[in-house]
């Protein structure tokens, strides 16, 4: 029986050499062959007659009546040939090869190149050619498939090689992967029409159709799954509180909850009362407060009697939550313990102890949580700061750890609606839409590096007058590749500003980097400069400028939570971008720096600039990869799919049993 698990050296004449080639592509069995998309077309369906030809890529039908002539002109060798149809003459050329003297055999053809006119004659450059033979023809008459090749492969070999795929293996591809009604519903092509036309496209409209298939398929599959997910995590029981009166921490707390804080606890606190296991992502701005959200939902966790974790993305990160959470946490009597990589053993063992013994009620830490066998009397609560950092697969695993606590994500990466129902699509989400009142707006200016020396004067004013400033700088240490470096960087500043400075990166070791921190948060160093280790939650309130060397260097998103790390005190905080470079790109970003302190707004942008890849990072998020939609450019698509998957999940639930997640490959 066929499978499209079969090694590719079942199809015609794959040999050795051949599987090594698309071994380097990936491509071990039928399916994975079928899978290998073209990146690009070209469109040879129209054959013009010889007499039609003016300048310009044409396809034409032509014979060849004579042997090639072979010349030498100024070491290159010219191989041309004299082609005719029923119309008018051709010459073809070929520029230094000259096995094209004997591939060319008297006979019909297909010919498809750039066409100009040159001593009289139309001549067209470099063809490439197909002999006709009565068989399809695969590189010429028709929309031609370009495919990602390596060496030792051509495009005709390839395109050979993947329309007898199609043909032998056509039974296996047959079979539907979506329900009918939703193939019907959305108009979609059955799926073999789908995958031959995505390979060998019959006509434009169909290449469409089939494309739009595939990407629809793909992202429904997807949501499904993710909604398949979701629903089981919601009825899953879980442990509901019976204590909701947070009012002794409010009371605790030195500022007053927002509207948004407030409604996005509220969130949580019914999610909790529910019954049901919460799984809910909370996202908000750089600075809008979603720590005191958390320690709301800790406070009630603890006043019914159950732990809570809070996993940081970075150990400093970790040690600056515990601190915060420790000054409130202290005042209503609970306990709060850290949990990191770089205690000792004997602390790691102490802080252990005293979570299984229930003596803590919360836990902060990093990885070191999950990875150390850490056991809890009674976890009731997972909170993840900075999820982006972390990975959906990591997220589990604590999940795992206690039974079925509660569980919160918090990221500040202010991702599009219809992202995050793809990244979270198994989670609830609640967004803190709002800053906490009499933040400044942070004055954001881009330059280039003729105005370091009036930087440098205004940060050493600022530092002057009681302020910091964080300077990011994209290298450790000076490399090839010119750009600035922390260490160089931290000594010429300190020189030419006459303060001191101290640096900042992830090749430190934690007790260094500790120091470093507790300098700079003491105010005793005014001047830190970092790589984008302090992009994540580092809060100084103190610090009043961020400068960004290199600001090329760094993403919209990356570049807003770099300036997230000031203006959180009462003073003016400035944002100072420096970069040299001046394409395009570089320009429209730094315009939408300094024109938007919109988080959302930016990370569209950014979006848009760079792709869905790039932006997210699609490897940490643990997302499955996508074979063709484009997050970005596939947004309608998104919709529609998202929609669809919804409305059948309400009808079917889990009972639809197509919709796996994981390792599937989605095409085929
Ligand atoms: P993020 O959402 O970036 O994690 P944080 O929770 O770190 O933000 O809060 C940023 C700063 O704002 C902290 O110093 C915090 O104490 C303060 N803060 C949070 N909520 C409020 C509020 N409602 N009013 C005033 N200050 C607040
Ligand atoms: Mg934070």
């Amino acid at each position: 029986m066929k499978s499209l698990t079969d090694n590719v050296t079942v199809l015609k004449g794959i040999g050795p050499s051949r599987e090594a080639a698309l071994k380097r592509l990936g491509i071990r069995t039928v399916g994975d062959l079928i899978n290998h998309l073209p990146k690009d077309y070209r469109d040879r369906s129209v054959i013009t007659p010889i007499t039609g030809l003016s300048s310009g890529y044409y396809t034409v039908k032509a014979r060849v009546t004579a042997a090639p002539a072979v010349a030498i002109k100024h070491k290159v060798t010219l191989v041309t040939a004299a082609l005719s149809d029923s119309t008018g003459e051709l010459s073809a050329v070929w520029f230094n090869q000259p096995y094209m003297k004997n591939a060319l055999k008297k006979g019909e053809y297909i010919f498809s190149g750039e066409v100009s006119y040159f001593n009289g004659l139309f001549t067209m450059e470099q063809p490439e050619y197909e002999a006709v033979t009565g068989k399809e023809l695969l590189s010429g008459a028709r929309i031609v498939p370009v495919y990602p090749l390596t060496e030792g492969l051509s495009q005709k070999v390839l395109r050979r090689i993947l329309r007898d795929a199609l043909d032998a293996y056509a039974c296996c591809i047959g079979g539907e992967v979506l329900p009918e009604a939703v193939v019907k519903s959305q108009e979609l092509l059955d799926r073999r029409g789908a995958l031959t036309n995505i390979h060998y496209p019959e006509s434009a409209k169909l290449f469409r159709a089939a494309r739009h298939t595939l990407v629809f398929t793909e992202l429904f599959m997807l949501q499904y799954s993710l909604l398949n997910i979701r629903g089981l995590v919601r009825k899953m029981p879980g442990i509901a509180l019976a204590d909701t009166d947070e009012r002794d921490f409010l009371a605790a707390l030195p500022f007053r909850f927002t509207a948004a804080q407030e409604r996005v606890f509220g969130e949580l606190k019914a999610d909790m009362s529910s019954g049901h296991v919460m799984n809910r992502l909370v996202q908000g701005d750089v600075g809008s407060g979603k720590t005191a959200v958390a320690m709301a939902s800790m406070f009630l966790a603890a006043k019914n009697g159950l732990q809570s974790a809070l996993m940081a993305p970075t150990e400093t990160l970790a040690r600056q939550h515990y601190v915060s959470l420790q000054r409130v946490f202290d005042k209503v009597g609970l306990k709060t313990g850290l949990l990191t990589g770089s205690l000792s053993l004997k602390e790691k063992a102490a802080v252990k102890e005293r979570l299984s013994r229930g003596e803590l009620d919360i836990i902060v830490g990093t990885h070191a949580l999950i990875v150390d066998n850490v056991e809890f009397e009674r976890l009731g609560l997972v909170i993840t700061d900075e999820q982006h950092r972390f990975g959906v697969r990591q997220r589990g695993l604590l999940n795992e750890k206690g039974g079925c606590p509660h569980c919160v994500v918090m990221t500040a990466t202010p991702i599009p609606r219809t992202l995050a129902l793809i990244l979270y699509g198994d989670m609830d989400i609640s967004v803190i839409d709002e800053l906490p009142p009499g933040r400044k707006d942070i004055k954001t200016n881009a330059v280039n590096s003729g105005y370091r020396d009036r930087v440098f004067t205004f940060i050493k004013k600022q530092v002057d007058s009681g302020g910091q400033a964080f300077i990011v700088c994209p290298a450790i240490e000076d490399n090839e590749r010119g750009l600035n470096s922390v260490k160089t960087y931290a000594a010429e500043a300190a020189r030419a500003m006459g303060v001191k400075t101290a640096i900042m990166h992830g090749k430190l070791r934690q007790d260094e980097k500790n120091a470093v921190m507790g300098g700079f948060a003491s105010g005793e160093i005014p001047v830190l400069v970092a790589t984008t280790v302090i992009e994540v939650g580092i809060d100084v309130p103190n610090a009043t400028v961020m400068l960004v060397e290199n600001a090329e260097q760094f993403g919209l998103s990356q570049l807003h939570q770099l300036r997230g790390r000031v203006g959180r005190g009462a003073e003016q905080s400035y944002c100072i971008l420096i970069t040299d470079a001046a394409s395009d790109v570089t320009k429209e970003r730094m315009k939408a720096m300094t024109a938007t302190s919109d988080g959302f707004k930016l990370a569209d942008l950014d979006l848009r600039i760079r792709g869905p890849g790039d932006f997210l990072g699609t490897r940490q998020h643990g997302l499955p990869e996508l074979m063709i939609a484009n997050l970005y450019r596939d947004g309608a698509i998104l919709k529609e799919a998202q929609a669809a998957a919804k409305a059948y999940w309400e009808e079917h639930g889990n009972e639809w049993a197509g919709a796996e997640l994981g390792g599937i490959k989605l095409i085929i």
